[in-house]
């Protein structure tokens, strides 16, 4: 051995020795999160919370999605809004965290969610044949659509745009549709992953929430589609519109005038189909208005 490896096995050893010796002392434990609302459902949205003023950032992961988390202004408290997707199977699942706290420690959390299941219906209807078996020019358009869907989705706002909590986007009754299996022109079967509203055409959509409008133009089976990102990975859509009131990258407040309802794109009628996507997941819209964010700040 050399007489340099030499040393740096000894110091290797004593600053071990040394580190183990000074171990800082454990801060008091972190309490367990709070999910908001507490009976966790298929197409929930989930407000979760843990209240630590010594964390300094938090990493997440449930259900394979990443948990943003933000810290309230007095640090008090961290949140992070997520959901479970309308077609997760129910059962058990697990919310991992990984806390780093003042001080440089850092602490594991696991914490068992069981998934219950949510009582959604089956539906049938009719549409144009060109919205069931589209023709090769319109597969064309639903993919430059799919395209332009996913870069919106993918370049979410790295902070919460939303304050408080979400308003109903129309003046027109809602139906109970968000989750229904339904089967087009007796063929095509999907889950409806927004809530329709019976507005008539020509009725004011406002927005969800604040936010930025990432995308205002004509789809093929939105029709004239609205979509805000609320930030970190939450969106609100608003399909079918007559007329625009929004342009994309205008920042918009609470109740801002989007446009017109209407009836383009695939619809049996006019309506506004209102939808909420949080990291690809679909939540119902009608649980997020019932969800209290106004204590976050
Ligand atoms: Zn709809």
């Amino acid at each position: 051995m050399t007489g340099s490896r030499f040393l740096r096995l000894i110091f290797f050893v004593v600053f071990s020795a040394g580190s183990v010796a000074q171990a800082p002392p454990q801060p008091a434990s972190v309490p367990a999160p709070s999910l908001t609302p507490a009976v966790v459902v298929a197409g929930s949205p989930e407000l979760i919370r843990i209240s630590a003023p010594e964390i300094t950032s938090i990493d997440g992961e449930w259900l394979h999605r990443k948990l943003e988390f933000f810290a309230s202004s007095d640090r008090h408290a961290w949140y992070a809004l997520a959901g479970v997707d309308v077609e997760t199977v129910p059962g058990p699942s697990t919310l991992q965290l990984h806390l780093r706290l003042a001080g440089g420690a850092t602490r594991e959390i696991i914490q068992a969610i069981e998934i219950h299941p949510a009582h959604y219906r089956t539906a049938t209807l009719s549409v144009a044949p060109r919205f069931v078996s589209p023709g090769p020019e319109q597969m064309k358009q639903i993919e430059a659509d799919r395209a332009i869907k996913k870069q919106v989705f993918a370049a979410s706002a790295p902070e919460p745009l939303w304050h408080g909590s979400f308003r109903t986007p129309v003046h027109a009754p809602p139906t109970d549709s968000f989750g229904t299996r339904r089967v087009f022109n007796g063929k095509l079967d999907s889950v409806h992953t927004g809530m329709d509203f019976r507005a008539h055409t020509g009725t004011v959509v406002r927005a969800g929430n604040s936010g930025v409008v990432v995308l205002a133009r004509p789809l093929y089976y939105e029709g004239n589609c609205v979509i805000i990102d609320h930030g970190l990975g939450l969106y609100s859509i608003y399909m079918h519109f007559s007329r625009f009131d929004v342009h994309e990258g205008q920042h918009v407040v609470t109740g801002q005038r989007l446009g017109l309802s209407g009836a383009t794109g695939r619809v049996t009628g006019p309506h506004l189909h209102w939808a909420v996507s949080w990291q690809g997941a679909h939540l119902d819209p009608a649980k997020l208005l019932k969800l209290n964010l106004n204590p976050v700040h």
